[in-house]
């Protein structure tokens, strides 16, 4: 990217190699190499994933589930090998506990309606944290509204980091299911998911991970994190948008009405009364995200073939760059502190408005997110109205964070 830059390596790691495999991050943007910092919104998508669209549609494009013919068997298949390949790279004890969803959102609602509906009544609790994403907090409320349910929250300190001294307390008789986020999108705070799950799991309450900023960062084990419930969206691991997934233990998803009714979630429909199929179809109502689901697949492909513990390491490395770099920005104080952190660095630079550093730096073909990120009660706690955050995936390099630097400061200069 610059003329005298040292070949990024981390660990087995070659950078620069590939980001070859990205077409966009070689696009120009305002005739400038593009600077992708947003990649907690969404990463960009290597060719692996846009050739197994495209060679879908091109070759063996049919519905799944219900046709004999060849087309329909071969999309079946590739569509059924998806899901064996996440259900593998999750560990997940059993494929049939992998529920193809539109994303993270959609399979939190399908969680909160379908448990709700079934396990929640009058004077329950549902317990969340004061760091979650939208999607994990207004699900919840709607349900717990219907029901007559009240939403509890694990509250955080100054740092961004939850208040597990709290926990006990909070896990009362009462508390029918804990939803928390893995890694927060707007502070990267990695919670302690397995203390929560520990102890949520010794008073038998179940436990749904936001895993949205974290499968893309870190391995996840369901068999190991003992998780009753796991999201996340395929747009934010190198996979396309409109497809994610939901990972549910056997013995809630089996105790939990479908969340939507139509076709494939049926073994025999009367106007009297509707069979519903097995695991995982039950979820799955109407024709899927087919394409999307493939290219998932081969998303997960990608990820396994680069290491996720190879992402992880270059990662953390760019972090720590990143924090120290930042850090010698005079005026700049970043938004959560915690010790445990991944994906995303949220800052403000003295009393620049984000949005206004955000243009500034977008001008400057450098792409970071600014405003609440989906956090508002969050934003509320800090008593601010939004951060720039700048999000990293494992193809950023170092130049770009010394890019990132340059331009705060040219913002900084040009807004004094
Ligand atoms: N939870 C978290 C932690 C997120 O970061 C996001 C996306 N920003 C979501 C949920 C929602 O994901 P999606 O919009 O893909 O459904």
């Amino acid at each position: 990217m610059t003329s005298n830059h040292t070949i990024p390596v981390a660990g087995t790691l070659d950078i620069l190699r590939a980001r070859i495999d990205f077409p966009l991050l070689q696009e120009l943007v305002y005739g400038k190499p593009l600077v992708y910092l947003d990649n907690a919104a969404t990463t960009q998508k290597p060719l692996q994933v846009i050739e197994a669209l495209e060679h879908y549609y091109k070759t063996y494009n049919s519905n799944v589930h219900r046709g004999v013919h060849f087309l329909s068997q071969i999309a079946t298949e590739a569509y059924e090998i998806a899901r064996r390949k996440i259900a593998k790279f999750i560990n997940a004890a059993h494929e049939y506990e992998v529920i193809f969803t539109k994303g993270t959102t959609n399979g939190i609602n399908l969680v909160a309606s379908s448990f709700g509906r079934h396990f929640l009544k009058e004077g329950d609790e549902v317990l969340i944290s004061a760091m979650e994403h939208h999607s994990n907090i207004v699900p919840w409320q709607m349900i717990c509204e219907e029901k007559g349910a009240q939403l509890k929250v694990i509250p955080i300190d100054q740092d961004g980091v939850l208040k597990m001294e709290l926990l006990d307390e909070l896990l009362t008789d009462k508390v029918k299911i804990v939803a928390v986020t893995y890694v927060s999108n707007t502070l990267g705070t990695v919670n302690p998911i397995r203390e929560i799950i520990q102890k949520a799991h010794a008073k038998s309450i179940p436990v749904l991970i936001d895993g949205a900023q974290a499968i893309q960062h870190m391995p996840v084990d369901m068999q190991e994190l003992d998780a009753d419930f796991f999201v996340c969206s395929g747009h934010k691991m190198y996979g396309p948008t409109g497809i994610g997934f939901l990972y549910g233990k056997e013995k809630w998803l089996n105790a939990m009405p479908p969340f939507e009714g139509g076709g494939d979630m049926i073994k025999t429909v009367t106007f009297e009364k509707t069979v519903y199929n097995e695991l995982p179809f039950k979820f799955e109502a109407g024709t899927p995200d087919i394409s999307g689901a493939i290219g998932l697949g081969a998303a997960v492909d990608y990820i396994n073939q680069t290491g996720i513990r190879n992402i992880e390491t270059a990662e953390h490395e760019l972090m720590q760059y990143a924090l120290d770099k930042l850090s010698g920005i005079e005026g700049l104080r970043f938004v959560g502190n915690a010790k445990e952190r991944a994906g995303g660095i949220s800052f403000l630079v003295g009393d620049i408005h984000p949005y206004d550093l955000g243009e500034l730096l977008d001008k400057q073909s450098i792409a970071v997110r600014t405003g609440h990120h989906c956090t508002q009660p969050l934003m509320d706690f800090f008593g601010i109205p939004g951060t720039v955050r700048a999000s990293f995936a494992f193809y950023n390099t170092k130049e770009e964070i010394d890019a990132l630097v340059k331009g705060i400061e040219f913002a900084k200069r040009m807004l004094a």
